[in-house]
């Protein structure tokens, strides 16, 4: 036990190292961002000049990337639970990248599987996992491929189960083995953080993070979330008095 509370305390005190570095970056990083505009504003009508402030600003927002995922995984998790309606919720996530999903020529279908209407867990930390999901999963497919997200309660259970499907790449034995290391990445400009912090955030949760993949067939990765089927008096009665 005792290793345990010098562990979290050793956590919490590199997450505040990390907040105060990110903090000190991202502030500078703005402002060459801002510069970096005024020149290729400037510079517009000259194509190699331009080409160097584009790739400037580029590098500039995966700078910001990259700190705001270290942040993000460096600090502790800390969840805001709250009752969820789940219709609404899936929406806004698939919006999220629904975008990016059309740019790849990819579809992205919801599937409700004797789902509960609500549930309860922390909206924006599960909406985050699900974005490096689909994120992950747009990026390993080929156009013309699609992902579906599936949402399901096991019969007599109150778990809530999300799985993201595509019919990507798929991962190798031998990768699957390292893809929650902080930092194990296959892409060029990969930052092998999002799935790291999903877990986390799972793990917070009490729930767990499982997979399927088939090499050059696709990729499930199923997220099993502890949940209370619906909300008790008891639960009510504790939001109603702000505890
Ligand atoms: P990043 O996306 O920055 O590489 P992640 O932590 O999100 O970092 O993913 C780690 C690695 O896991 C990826 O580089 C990729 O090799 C593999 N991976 C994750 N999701 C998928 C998927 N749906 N299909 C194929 N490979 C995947
Ligand atoms: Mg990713």
């Amino acid at each position: 036990l005792k290793r345990e509370v010098e562990r979290s305390r050793r956590l919490a005190s590199v997450g505040k190292l990390a907040a105060g570095v990110a903090h000190e970056i991202r502030n500078p990083l703005s402002s060459i961002k801002g510069f970096a505009t005024y020149f290729s504003e400037r510079y517009k009508d000259n194509p190699n000049d331009l080409n160097i402030a584009q790739i400037m600003i580029k590098e500039v927002d995966r700078l910001n990337l990259v700190v705001g995922q270290l942040l993000e995984f460096a600090r502790p998790v800390s969840l805001s639970p709250k009752r969820v309606d789940l219709d609404p919720f899936v929406d806004n996530c698939v919006k999220l990248v629904s975008m990016r999903a059309r740019e790849r020529g990819i579809t992205i279908a919801t599937v409700f599987d004797d789902a509960p209407e609500t549930a309860f867990f922390d909206p924006d930390k599960i909406s985050q996992v699900l974005l490096n999901l689909f994120l992950n999963a747009i990026e390993a497919t080929e156009p013309g491929g699609s992902i579906d997200l599936n949402v399901n309660r096991p019969v007599g259970s109150s778990t809530l189960v999300l799985t993201v499907t595509d019919t990507g790449c798929g991962i190798s034995d031998e990768n699957l083995a390292h893809i929650f290391d902080p930092y194990f990445t296959t892409k060029a400009s990969g930052t092998g953080l999002g799935l790291a912090v999903s877990h986390n955030i799972v793990e917070a949760h009490g729930g767990e993070i499982r997979i399927k993949s088939i090499e050059g067939e696709g990729t499930a990765i199923t997220l099993v979330i502890p949940t209370k089927a619906e909300q008790t008096d008891h639960d009510k009665k504790l939001l109603d008095s702000g505890c």
